[in-house]
């Protein structure tokens, strides 16, 4: 007797045993539907066995016809709740989120009904004839707009009076042609591009870090791997951080390959969602540009993986299944003997590291193509040179906006906070606004009248009284957020066009693309703007960035706020000088002292890096150290303290682990929920996912209590 474990895409510990019927034939990756006490669920055969289990198993009762994934993709779906102690069903639902998608509507003709089929007319099967028109449609629209469920379509097919089609129900992605004429490359960069293509021809596994500068070319160097890869006939994969994903960027794929690529992120709507999947999964969609979660998409023959911008901090899933997609590709790659191509002009110290012992080819872009030459970065010590008092914008910064102002070039100021000011205070009792229920100021948003919490999305209507002492108008701002600044520009620069660009102001995508069209063509002066501005865009005319606060990612003594503030300002910076005019940017600190700051001022990457990496040795720190986290999360503060406490005395006792905490997380409590926080730090031998495994097993969190395991945190 044949079984098979199938794996449901729910969270529970792991796949269960069915009988297979005689007569259905199985293969790992098939999708099945199995009984799960009353119901039909939605299953993926992981293993097949003849061996006993010793009890009587349920069959299962249908395999479907979907395409099954591929045994990479599920390895694959295994690896990952392995390895971040996640359930496999999690994942799994990750892979097949809508399961409309495996069960698409079918398109459906229909006919003059006559006879019989005349009699057996209700009216809503009448409306849907009248809306069907003469062409064959998807029966699901059909019955929308009919007003109807689908089911009355189907009846509809079952007297008789429509018909199904056995045509495709997508539309299918225009190919990509890899001898579409790209760029006339540099020598520099003719060379780093056949280093990687060389990779993907050889074939196998392999990873590559592409260490450019920003405005090197990366992209057009990247794009002669994608090229290789899509002549082999497989399909390729770019993972883009979501916020670049713009229509810009998505039409430099159609102008180098003469083909839009298939692009996937939150914002897409159901339908195009459900297509991508499917034709992912048929092997006929080739290039996709997604952001993480497409990491995850069911590719039937995977042969390179690009990870833009890997660095970025939005490559981590925070949420759910908590996984880094920049890390998860390369395992990806590693199951499926493919090659992999990390891009970054601040490439994470991880990722440097592994280059520099060997285990990554390292690939370097030193220069900007043609005339195009790196900005200088210089600082400005706001204890020596501060701003007038009540302003945040120094003197230099100013005379750099006025000299550019003056040639006719666009300057950039950079703050990373939306809205007017970061805190709301009382001059009269000393109160400050506090979000409801959790532990985070409001911040004032003076263009929309409101008081907002940027962490919950809490808002109300600025109020023009104290809510503690009652005394009116004694609400004060405190700090800047990009609406002050862009006030103070304008106060400097009344002639200016001044435009913030946050995601306060953002809008749509045509909207962004409006902005950033205008901000090319000129008709922006001074841009101020939070790190939305710091990606994918290339203005010719942008000569000078000015940061306001470059202190800001160094507070809350986090390890990693060093190489986070490095790695912003080399790309914030890097927006000044990409064409023949040259660039230069200015970041305002009261720690000019601090290494990543001097090592930013030095155009000294080394001295960062060597600095950076000397400590992380010293602390045992990731790369050379591994670490977890635990979040505690409860509705009590006192229990949740207490359930922090209690997996601390409950951790498994093993050599080169420590535990450290539990301690209270920079924001202790979110949306009413209190937050505790645990970190495990391991030496590189330890099995670090298998120890957290066996710890999580050992407790039982009460009902409304929620026990997170975070491998590799971002921040510690
Ligand atoms: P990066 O990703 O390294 O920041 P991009 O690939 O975005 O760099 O390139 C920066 C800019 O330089 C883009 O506008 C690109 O079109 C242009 N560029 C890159 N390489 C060349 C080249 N060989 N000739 C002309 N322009 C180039």
């Amino acid at each position: 007797m044949q079984n098979a474990q199938i794996l449901f895409p729910v969270n529970v510990p792991g796949a269960f045993d069915y009988a297979v019927p005689i007569g259905m034939e199985l293969s790992v990756g098939d999708f099945v539907y199995a009984p799960i006490g009353k119901q039909m669920k939605l299953g993926v055969v992981i293993g097949l066995g003849t061996a006993e289990v010793g009890r009587e198993l349920k069959a299962i009762a249908e395999r479907k016809a979907t395409r099954p994934l591929s045994p990479d993709m599920v390895k694959f779906v295994l690896w990952t709740a392995k390895y971040n102690v996640a359930s496999p069903g999690q994942v799994l639902r990750m892979v097949i989120r809508s399961y409309k998608a495996l069960d698409p509507s079918p398109i459906v003709n229909h006919y003059l009904p006559t006879g019989e089929t005349l009699r057996q007319l209700t009216s809503s099967r009448r409306a849907v004839l009248r809306e069907g028109g003469p062409f064959p449609a998807r029966a699901s629209e059909i019955a929308s707009r009919a007003g109807v469920s689908a089911g009355v379509v189907k009846g509809l097919v079952k007297i008789g009076a429509m018909q199904e089609l056995a045509m495709p129900v997508d539309a299918p992605f225009p190919v990509p042609d890899p001898e579409h004429p790209g760029m006339a490359l540099t020598q520099g960069q003719e060379d780093a591009a056949k280093e990687l293509a060389a990779q993907v021809k050889m074939g196998g596994f392999s990873v590559s870090l592409l260490d450019g500068v920003t405005g090197s070319g990366k992209t057009e160097v990247y794009f002669e791997a994608v090229a290789e890869a899509l002549r082999q006939g497989g399909q390729v994969l770019v993972l883009v951080p979501e916020i670049a994903l713009t229509q810009a960027g998505l039409e430099r794929f159609a102008k180098r390959f003469g083909a839009e690529p298939a692009a996937w992120h939150s914002a897409i709507g159901d339908a195009p969602r459900r297509r991508v999947w499917r034709e992912v999964a048929q092997g006929r969609a080739k290039l996709v540009v997604g952001a993480r979660s497409a990491l995850y998409l069911p590719f039937a023959d995977l042969k390179l993986i690009v990870v833009d911008e890997e660095h970025d901090t939005s490559y981590k899933q925070e949420e759910g299944v908590i996984y880094n997609a920049r890390d998860m590709s390369v395992v990806r790659a590693k199951l499926s003997g493919h090659a992999v191509v990390l891009a970054s002009a601040t490439p994470s110290l991880e990722s440097l590291h592994n280059a520099r012992s060997g285990r990554f080819a390292h690939i370097v872009l030193p220069e900007r193509p043609g005339a195009a030459v790196l900005p200088e970065i210089g600082l400005v010590d706001l204890k020596e040179t501060p701003a007038e008092k009540g302003d945040f914008l120094s003197a230099p910064l100013i005379d750099a906006i006025r000299e550019g102002l003056s040639r006719g070039e666009q300057s950039m100021l950079y703050l990373n906070r939306r809205g007017y000011a970061p805190l709301i205070i009382c001059r009269s009792c000393g109160e400050k606004l506090k979000s409801p229920d959790t532990d985070s100021w409001l911040v004032e948003h003076r263009a929309s009248g409101r008081a907002m919490c940027h962490l919950t999305g809490f808002s109300m209507r600025m109020p023009t009284q104290c809510p503690k002492c009652k005394a009116d108008d004694s609400l004060t701002a405190v700090g800047p957020g990009v609406e002050r600044v862009a006030e103070e520009a304008a106060r400097h620069f009344p002639e200016a066009k001044i435009e913030i660009f946050s995601s306060d102001t953002a809008g749509n995508p045509a909207a962004i693309k409006d902005r950033m069209d205008r901000m090319a063509r000129g008709e922006i002066d001074i841009l101020v703007g939070t790190q939305m501005v710091v990606k994918g865009h290339n203005f010719l005319n942008l000569t000078f960035v000015g940061v306001v606060d470059g202190d800001l990612a160094l507070a809350g003594g986090d390890p990693r706020a060093g190489e986070r503030t490095y790695q912003t300002l080399v790309q914030v910076a890097g927006r000044a000088g990409r064409a023949k005019k040259a660039g230069h940017a200015l970041i305002q600190t009261h720690q000019p002292e601090h290494e990543a700051l001097l090592a930013l001022a030095a155009g000294d990457r080394e001295l960062f890096i060597g600095v950076e990496l000397a400590m992380r040795e010293m602390l045992g720190l990731p790369p050379f150290g591994k670490l977890a986290a635990i979040i505690i999360w409860g509705p009590d503060r006192a229990k949740t303290e207490a359930l922090a406490k209690k997996m601390v005395s409950l951790a498994p006792r093993t050599d080169g682990v420590e535990i450290l905490g539990p301690s209270e997380p920079p924001v202790g409590r979110l949306r009413g929920q209190y937050r505790r926080r645990l970190f495990i730090q391991a030496e590189s031998t330890v099995n670090l996912s298998r120890y957290m495994a066996v710890w999580r097993q050992k407790i039982r969190p009460p009902a409304k209590y929620k026990v997170q395991i975070d491998i590799d945190p971002q921040s510690f």
